[in-house]
């Protein structure tokens, strides 16, 4: 089914077996095709012109010689009865009357003669008359032909002249042609017949010397045409079906199709394993994305195309959507599957050039086999899919092989998402709140909304559950949930931020977290515009909390979307900063107010210089652009103290205090104030 090219690209010959019958079978059906022709009514009608315009010709011809026939035979008629007449009249000019009364009857009797007249040479007057009178007699001065003057088909008169008779008269005569017109009938009886078969057999050779000189090419050259088409036709819809256009590799269809077969032709053989492998490039999105589709797809190609140079012939290689191709290969019970993992890293190793530039890239390889690990092609591919994913979770640029402890953990991300669906029906989920401080003034200036979610007990007797949101705001951006769900965040953070501003609490600046599906895919412009006027926040008291990745998801879109939020009057801040892609140039580009350095360098800060140095430059890079720098994961006395050395403008952490549940938030900030108040009433007093 396989074969490779100059460019050792696997490409496709044919179909199955029965694929390429089915194609051939035109050429094949040529011959009867030719027969169908003479079966049909056309064809009759072709067989019975040509019969007709044969037997016509045929007949005009007999015709004549019919004619000439009657012609010979009268005229041996009338000679034979020259012969007997001649004596007889011979008699009659001698004027012997016995001779000629004994003599004309035996010629009436014996011979064709019927009767005849005897006229005069030179007057032509009747002089004698024996038998029947002719009904044709000579004129005066008229030659007359050696024709015979025929009467019913049956009687032939004739006259015969001086010279003929050799007496002086003009003798009419009466003959009996019957016998002529006898023979006549017979022959033409036999002439018909020999037409009928003579025309059968000339139109049944003219109809081969047809087929064969005519129309056999003809239809041979018609059937060629349209094998010709219906192969490529064919191959057209086979490559359109089971190939994908850009790489030429087997597509997912094909794939599927051909692990089936291999699965019940046991291509394996006795107790063998036939391996599959996903592989997926690392970080393709983003390449694809910040390069350009053209530099993306050249990728593709590369890789499928060092992928089948790689790997074994026997080995089939597929690109089953995006960025993800697969292979599948029979392997002996006693082989290592791991030599193929490591053929397909091996073949990505070198960098891939394009467009002068050269491009590192790393793939995830997932791994399951059957008959291990699914029945079916389908689920023999999916749970390499889950093999994939759990690879490329733990760090990509790896190989995980499937175990059953994988579906359980598919299962279970399932149920999270059902119960997070009911959660946000259910109003289980809830806000906690997370103060954040003016460093150098210790006020409190603002909090960060985060998500809480307490799973209600499932079963009599088991307690609820708390459920973190770093494990459950991942599933719901995977299911889409996060829309939802973040359009509640956004409305309720919102609404209490006015409702304490209203019950007097000193306002506070309210950071949500946004997704960067929510970003991308809601309308998030029309969100906010639509939240602050139903709940009459003033714009400047709503941070919105962004992450790297929406920058390199659409760069455009993002500097769009981010233009109009700003417009609205929001503040906008970098979440997590310094984990992401760190490209430093969008920083320029977006209208950004804030720069959250990500609790990671805070944490390690102390203890490496390293770390330190990055919250330096985060901090000077931030404000050489006029944007507040703000640190979370502030726990213990001496990061805020670094922090404050470095410059930094704000802090949130547990030093402070955790996120809390409302009464308890603002609970925390009506002492905090007051303490703070107080502490600035003693150092006023001393
Ligand atoms: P994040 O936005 O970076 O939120 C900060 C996280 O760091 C919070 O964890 C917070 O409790 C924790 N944190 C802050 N200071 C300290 C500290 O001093 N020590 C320690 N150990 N942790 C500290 P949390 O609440 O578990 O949230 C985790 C992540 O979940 C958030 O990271 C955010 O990415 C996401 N998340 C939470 N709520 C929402 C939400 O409403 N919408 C969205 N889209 N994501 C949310
Ligand atoms: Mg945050
Ligand atoms: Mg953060």
């Amino acid at each position: 089914m396989h074969g490779f090219n100059a460019g050792g690209r696997r490409t496709f010959l044919g179909g199955t077996n029965q694929q390429n019958a089915e194609v051939l079978s035109p050429a094949l059906q040529g011959k009867d095709a030719l027969a169908h022709i003479w079966a049909g009514w056309a064809g009759l009608r072709v067989v019975l012109m040509v019969f007709g315009i044969v037997f016509l010709i045929q007949g005009i011809v007999a015709y004549n010689m019919l004619q000439t026939y009657a012609v010979e035979q009268l005229a041996g008629l009338r000679d034979v009865a020259q012969a007997a007449l001649v004596p007889v009249v011979n008699d009659i000019g001698e004027e012997k009357p016995a001779a000629v009364k004994q003599n004309v009857s035996k010629l009436l009797h014996h011979t064709v003669i019927r009767g005849f007249a005897i006229y005069g040479m030179t007057d032509d007057a009747l002089l004698h008359k024996y038998g029947e009178l002719p009904g044709l007699r000579p004129v005066k001065g008229m030659r007359y032909p050696k024709t015979f003057y025929a009467k019913d088909g049956l009687l032939y008169d004739v006259i015969y002249t001086p010279s003929e008779i050799g007496q002086p008269y003009n003798v009419a005569v009466r003959l009996d042609a019957a016998g002529v017109s006898q023979q006549m009938t017979a022959y033409g009886w036999r002439a018909l017949a020999i037409i009928l078969l003579l025309s059968a057999l000339i139109t049944s050779v003219l109809m081969v010397a047809m087929n064969q000189l005519l129309l056999a090419p003809l239809l041979r050259r018609n059937d060629q045409l349209l094998e010709k088409m219906h192969l490529q036709a064919e191959n057209k819809i086979h490559r359109l079906a089971y190939f994908d256009s850009l790489t030429g590799l087997p597509n997912r269809t094909y794939f599927l199709e051909n692990l089936d077969k291999s699965i019940e032709q046991k291509a394996y053989g006795e107790d063998g394993v036939i391996a599959v492998l996903s592989v997926d490039i690392d970080h393709f999105k983003d390449i694809n994305d910040s390069l350009g589709h053209e530099v993306g797809d050249k990728l593709l190609e590369v890789v499928g195309t060092r992928l089948v140079k790689a790997l074994p012939a026997e080995a089939v290689v597929a690109r089953l959507s995006a960025d993800e191709f697969a292979l599948m290969m029979p392997m002996a019970p006693e082989a290592d599957i791991s030599i193929l993992s490591d053929q397909v890293f091996a073949s990505i190793q070198d960098p891939v050039e394009i467009m002068q530039e050269s491009f590192l890239t790393r793939v995830s390889v997932g791994v399951s086999c059957y008959p291990q690990d699914g029945d079916t092609a389908r689920e023999v591919l999916k749970n390499a899919d889950i093999a994939l994913s759990r690879a490329k979770n733990e760090g990509r640029g790896t190989v995980r092989h499937y175990s059953q402890d994988f579906s359980e953990i598919v299962q279970q991300r399932a149920q999270l998402v059902r119960d997070l669906r009911k959660a946000l029906d259910e109003k289980q989920l809830q806000l906690f709140y997370h103060p954040q401080f003016d460093v150098r003034t210790g006020e409190i200036v603002g909090a960060e909304a985060l998500l809480r979610w307490i799973r209600p007990a499932s079963g009599p007797g088991g307690g609820s559950q708390f459920i973190s949101p770093a494990e459950f705001i991942p599933v719901a951006e995977q299911s889409g949930l996060i829309v939802p769900i973040g359009e509640w965040v956004l409305r309720h953070a919102c609404a209490r931020t006015k409702a304490w501003q209203d019950a007097g609490v000193p306002p506070l600046r309210m950071a949500v977290n946004i997704s960067g599906i929510q970003f991308h895919r809601a309308d998030i412009v029309r969100l906010v515009e639509d939240v602050l006027g139903k709940t009459k926040l003033p714009p400047e008291w709503l941070e919105l909390e962004l992450t790297e990745s929406i920058f390199i998801e659409d760069a455009q879109s993002a500097i769009d979307i981010m233009d109009q939020l700003h417009q609205l009057g929001v503040q906008l801040a970098v979440d997590d900063f310094g984990t992401g892609y760190s490209s430093l140039s969008y920083l320029r580009q977006f209208p950004i107010d804030r720069l959250k350095i990500d609790q990671s360098f805070v944490r390690a800060s102390l203890m490496n210089l390293n770390d330190r140095m990055i919250i330096r430059a985060i901090v000077n890079l931030g404000h050489s652009l006029n944007l507040k720098i703000i640190a979370e994961g502030v726990e213990m006395k001496d990061h805020e103290d670094l922090l404050k050395e470095e410059g930094c403008d704000e802090v949130q952490g547990f030093k402070y205090s955790k996120p809390l549940p409302e009464d308890k938030f603002l609970e925390f900030v009506k002492t905090y104030n007051e303490n703070l108040a107080n502490s600035k009433k003693v150092w006023m007093v001393e």
